[in-house]
């Protein structure tokens, strides 16, 4: 049987990083569900999808094709074939995000190919709703927090770093909005799984957070 790891918390607790460096540990498939509905929010924003009609919605769901491909170190993620791996990071994108992602048809159908991914192949997933809804079965669940201040600065720092024109005060407005909707959107709301181990990282090093969760796989 394949070993299913999923990650989740709020928005920029550090989800990714530790995913990522966990799953190159262990050689296994890092997937960014996050990044699935960013790219479905960057494609209703492009084509003025009205987010309330549902048959709008539909409809372009269903001319959506997201890839994740292997680059290097990095994965790229395609929206029908395109690299939108650095344009679905901006805040345009992120300010709208949390919306469409409590859209129940867009849920249903990144949920099912969330699945899909997670067939017969170990991974380790980072999202909101892993470890309850996507993969309630999980080998190993990790819910991560860390202090809004800490969160806050983390995204603007990488925000800045590329370019983008916004402030500390801008980015911590953004996550308590995408929280707040996430945590109380009807579909598959973020919440702690029962059987998962908390992770506060804000006081700990890459190294450690990495260091903690492999001792739990390994236990
Ligand atoms: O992980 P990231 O912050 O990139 O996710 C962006 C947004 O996508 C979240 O704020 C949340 O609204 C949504 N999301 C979700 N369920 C997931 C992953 C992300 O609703 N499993």
């Amino acid at each position: 049987k394949n070993f299913v790891i999923a990650v989740d918390g709020f928005s920029s607790c550090g989800k990714s990083t530790v995913a990522k460096a966990l799953a190159k540990h262990l050689n296994f498939v890092f997937i960014d569900s996050g990044a699935m509905y960013r790219a479905v929010t960057l494609y209703f924003l492009r084509n003025n999808v009205d987010f309330n009609d549902e048959n709008q919605v539909v409809s372009a769901l269903k001319n959506i094709q997201i890839d994740f491909v292997p680059n290097n170190e990095k994965t790229q993620i395609l929206l029908n074939g395109e690299d939108v791996s650095d344009e679905i990071r901006q805040m345009h994108v992120s300010e709208k995000v949390s919306e469409v992602s409590a859209i129940k048809e867009v849920r249903h159908e990144m949920v099912a190919q969330q699945q899909q991914l997670g067939q017969r192949r170990n991974i380790v997933m980072d999202g909101r709703d892993i470890g309850t809804t996507v993969f309630p079965k999980a080998d190993l669940k990790i819910f991560m927090t860390a202090s809004p201040d800490v969160r806050a600065e983390r995204r603007f720092a990488e925000l800045k770093a590329k370019g983008e024109e916004t402030t500390v005060e801008d980015v911590r407005a953004n996550l308590a909005h995408r929280d707040h909707i996430d945590s109380t959107r009807e579909e598959s709301p973020l919440r702690q799984a029962k059987d998962a181990i908390v992770l506060d990282n804000s006081d700990l090093s890459q190294a450690e957070q990495l260091e903690f969760v492999l001792q739990e796989y390994y236990k």
